[in-house]
């Protein structure tokens, strides 16, 4: 039975991921008194078993295969190999450094932090530690965990989830991953890199389903030439232990075999058992729904990140948070534009967008509204410097706004910051074409397409 608490806060918060320390932060800015609880560590999937240590087995992916390119670029240099020891101590030194700084800026907002797992017993009340922590408002924020199939168990050792994956002590010799979305196809890149035979097993058509197809088939163009095997549109039946490692056989009766089957189909919210219902909190198949201000059905009580069915990522996390904190303190926030939000896959190379498909416009303005321009990267100077290939697509109401912006190829990611301005400000591509972008730059590419769809190409053909 927990004790009843003498302070009443302004927003308990359950979870310290993304979601929930942006609210706790902007909360604790804004003059809210705020409590933070968190079963494990400060800072959540993103920071502990997503994004940051993620993009580091990808760096030094990147770097294993520039040893092996030297000489393409007139430098003697040999690949001896992977110190998977090194890699995670690398990896864990960038993890150690961000969760120190976190934990100093939640400690200098002077936000209540709170170490264990709470639950919540009321519309207005969290209990912890046999603690009862009230709050005038709740906000929900206890994330995802890797999901599974029926009949296909997490052994943690030859079936893993990335959870495992990001801290394996050995560089597979061969793998199979289940799962060709973001985090599949990023496992699969860095593991190539790292020299493991690599094939995904997709049952949509497509690599990166999510994307513009034309972005999956550059990927998947990419990932052919770079010898990463894949089956697309056939599902997984079994999955069976062999002497060195899995079987996994598909609908379409093919098997595959490998040291290590990385299951990647996605991730299912963390809300069985927390009281969510017994608070009245709706809920389906297991999210907690909200409206456009993260409001749940409970007027006490809101949910963030990867645990309301929105797009699962950190930014939109931390977005949702910030939404949160700012309403209860009474600003006058605008809810997320979710097809604004950038969106990147760090693999090689790289997939970034943001905005509608191909597909989506025509579906919102029609067909004949629609026009999309195509620039290939071999016009662009640094894209050739650095021996990558790829494409900027652009779609656009015709006469009017830039609506989506696709791009493959390394380093993309880091031009999706103009990408998403263009979108969110409703950008025309004359008004794009009118900026100047720097040469040589991969951010060029983005105005040479502009150039273009505003019908006066520079480095591109009519
Ligand atoms: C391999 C991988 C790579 C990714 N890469 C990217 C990327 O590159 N970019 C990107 O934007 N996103 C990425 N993501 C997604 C990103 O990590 C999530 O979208 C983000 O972490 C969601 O934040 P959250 O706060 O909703 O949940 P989480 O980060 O999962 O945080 C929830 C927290 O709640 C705590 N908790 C749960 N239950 C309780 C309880 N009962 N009591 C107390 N605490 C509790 C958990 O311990 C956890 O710390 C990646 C995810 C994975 C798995």
């Amino acid at each position: 039975m927990a004790n009843d608490a003498s302070t009443v806060f302004d927003l308990v918060i359950l979870g310290g991921g993304s979601g929930g320390y942006a609210a706790a932060l902007r909360g604790a800015q804004l003059g809210l008194d705020v409590a933070l609880i968190e079963k494990n560590k400060l800072g959540g999937t993103c920071l502990h078993n997503g994004c940051i240590p993620t993009k580091a087995l990808l760096h030094a992916g990147e770097l294993a295969d520039q040893a092996r390119e030297g000489a393409e670029f007139g430098v003697k240099t040999t690949f001896d190999g992977i110190d998977i020891e090194g890699v995670h101590k690398y990896k864990d030194g960038v993890i150690s450094g961000l969760y120190k700084g976190l934990q100093g800026l939640v400690a200098s907002r002077k936000v209540t932090y709170v170490e264990g797992e709470g639950k919540l017993t009321s519309a207005t009340s969290v209990d912890v530690n046999g603690q009862r922590y009230e709050g005038r408002h709740i906000l929900l924020a206890t994330g995802s965990v890797p999901k599974s199939l029926p009949g296909l168990e997490i052994d943690g050792n030859r079936i893993i989830s990335s959870d495992h994956a990001l801290n394996l002590d050995r560089v597979p010799k061969s793998a199979i991953v289940l799962g060709g979305g973001v985090i599949g196809v990023e496992f699969a890149s860095a593991w190539k890199s790292f020299g493991t035979d690599v094939t995904i097993v997709e049952g949509l058509p497509h690599l990166v389903p999510a994307e513009d197809e034309s972005s999956s088939k550059l990927l998947e163009r990419a990932f052919r030439k770079r010898g990463i095997k894949f089956q697309l549109g056939s599902f997984f039946e079994k999955a069976e232990y062999t002497d060195g490692g899995v079987k996994v056989s598909l609908a379409n009766g093919k098997e595959f075999e490998a040291e290590v089957l990385l299951v990647a189909i996605g991730r299912g919210p963390v809300s069985q058992g927390l009281g969510y219902e017994d608070a009245g909190v709706a809920m389906d198949r297991g999210f907690v729904t909200v409206d456009e201000y993260c409001r749940t059905n409970v007027p006490t009580i809101s949910a963030v990140g990867d645990l309301i069915p929105t797009l699962q990522l950190a930014h939109v996390g931390f977005a949702e948070g910030i939404l949160v904190a700012e309403r209860l303190a009474g600003l006058n926030p605008v809810p997320v534009d979710y097809a604004g939000v950038p969106r990147v896959t760090y693999c090689h190379p790289e997939v970034a967008s943001v905005g509608l498909t191909e597909q989506q416009a025509k579906d919102a303005y029609g067909a004949d509204k629609v026009v999309t321009l195509k620039y290939n990267l071999a016009g662009n100077g640094k894209s050739k410097i650095l021996k990558t290939t790829g494409e900027i697509k652009l779609v656009q109401v015709r006469d009017g706004a830039v609506v989506g912006v696709h791009m493959v190829g390394d380093r993309m990611g880091e031009q999706v910051g103009e990408a998403q301005l263009i979108y969110n400000w409703e950008a025309l591509p004359a008004e794009v074409a009118q900026l100047i972008h720097a040469h040589p730059t991969q951010n060029e590419a983005l105005g040479e397409a502009h150039l273009a769809l505003a019908g006066k190409p520079l480095h591109s053909h009519d």
